[in-house]
């Protein structure tokens, strides 16, 4: 067990309290070092990632198309929640060679990566899931949010994000505005489980967020597209679609900020390189041996 994780969870400073589909969620505001504690009770929450795709873009300079993970991941919490954050890419995508309609880029999209096959893979259908988290509104975050048509599903998603997603032609209502999900909103930070919560990350988009997850193998932070690809752990460059650089920018500080002091491991939400080092659903989550 790793001691830095420890202090982050016996770290948080609880100051509110909401009720999101009937339980107590805690707003975790603030983040404070107590070194002082024991590790006699830490809550580890059992992580998978999910793979739902790969989408690509060609490089200019070789004229070779690179491809990247759409993640999707689960998590079976400490109080018994099956919890899964984004739904990866639309069905309509499975067998195409482009991203067409929605975005320009080289798609690899096979029926397996299905959210329902990923979920069969596990043993789980979509109607075991609690609470879906939907980190944002891009189509290859919220492509298989369909598969809850009718499910009665409450969605976490800032309220920024949805806000702005139901008049901005970039976020495609079809895909992700479906009867029968609930979406709650949310605004900033916000304490699910002790050792699992949302971090409000903007910049990629308005209202972007990312997860922070206590593990047995250590904390993760789920960064998303606030860290998308490992030069922006060094260098502050983000997409021409980036509407916010600046928010970008300090997002991306506050990932790698809070990873020095927890000692959580960042996973890049689209780096093929780093995603081929780590096991995949239906193995949970282990931090590889060399980084
Ligand atoms: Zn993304």
């Amino acid at each position: 067990m790793r001691v830095t994780g420890i202090i982050a969870r016996r770290g948080i400073v609880l100051n509110a309290c909401v009720m999101i589909g009937g339980a107590d969620l805690q707003r975790a505001d603030t983040l404070t070092a107590n070194r002082q504690v024991k590790d006699h009770d830490v809550p580890t929450h059992t992580l998978y990632l999910l793979n739902l795709g790969q989408l690509g873009s060609r490089d200019p300079e070789t004229g070779e198309t690179h491809f990247n993970q759409v993640p999707g991941y689960l998590i079976r919490s400490a109080a018994g929640k099956t919890i899964l954050v984004d739904t990866g890419n639309p069905t309509a995508l499975i067998g195409a060679e482009t991203a067409a309609p929605w975005w320009d880029l080289a798609c690899n999209t096979q029926s397996q990566d299905d959210l329902p096959q990923r979920l069969g893979e596990l043993g789980l259908g979509v109607e075991d899931i609690d609470l879906l988290i939907s980190t944002h509104f891009d189509f290859d975050h919220c492509g298989r949010h369909d598969a809850f048509a009718g499910s009665d599903i409450t969605s976490l998603v800032q309220r920024s994000q949805l806000e702005l997603a139901r008049d901005d032609p970039r976020f495609d209502d079809a895909l992700w505005d479906v009867p029968g999900i609930t979406y709650q909103a949310v605004d900033g930070d916000l304490e699910l489980e002790p050792g699992l919560r949302l971090l409000a990350t903007p910049g990629h988009v308005v209202g972007h967020q990312s997860v922070y997850v206590e593990t047995v193998d250590g904390p993760v932070i789920l960064a998303i597209d606030a860290i998308a690809v490992a030069e922006q752990m060094t260098m502050p460059r983000f997409p021409s679609t980036t509407p916010d650089a600046e928010a970008a920018l300090a997002s991306r500080d506050r990932l790698l900020q809070m990873a020095e002091e927890t000692g959580g491991y960042i996973i890049r939400g689209h780096d093929d390189a780093q995603w081929n080092t780590l096991p995949h659903s239906p193995q949970s989550f282990a931090r590889p041996a060399t980084t």
